[in-house]
């Protein structure tokens, strides 16, 4: 997609340090940290939503998710940390290539009603 951020990022059109890349995903640090360690996995191919997956797309990000269980020490991570998907306008989900939040460095809260 040529006006995705994430898109432009994984091409070098917007610089990013890269923690980790691969044929299929990439690990950087978002822009605006929300927990002392914040990283963005993103996969390479652009779709927005789970729903929006092929099947293939689900065993890719399923091989994503424990290529990062085995990199979480690495990035400072060996605590523990917390996934977050935001899907949709309700969960303030502002780039629309699917991506995955990884918060930790800290112990983590749910926000409160
Ligand atoms: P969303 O709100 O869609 O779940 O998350 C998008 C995230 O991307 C936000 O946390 C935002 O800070 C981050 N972000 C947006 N633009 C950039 C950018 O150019 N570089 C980096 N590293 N992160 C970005
Ligand atoms: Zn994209």
């Amino acid at each position: 997609m040529n006006d995705c951020v994430f898109c432009k990022i994984e091409r070098g059109e917007i610089p990013s340090k890269k923690f980790y890349e691969d044929e299929l995903m990439f690990i950087i640090a978002d822009i605006e940290p929300k927990a002392e360690k914040h990283y963005l996995m993103i996969p390479k191919k652009h779709y927005k939503l789970l729903a929006d997956m092929t099947e293939e797309d689900a065993a890719n990000l399923a091989k994503c998710l424990k290529k990062l269980s085995e990199l979480a020490p690495s990035l400072g991570l060996g605590g523990g940390y917390r996934l977050v998907i935001n899907q949709g306008d309700d969960a303030g989900q502002t780039v629309h290539h699917l991506h995955v939040h990884v918060l930790g460095g800290q112990k983590m809260d749910f926000p409160k009603l």
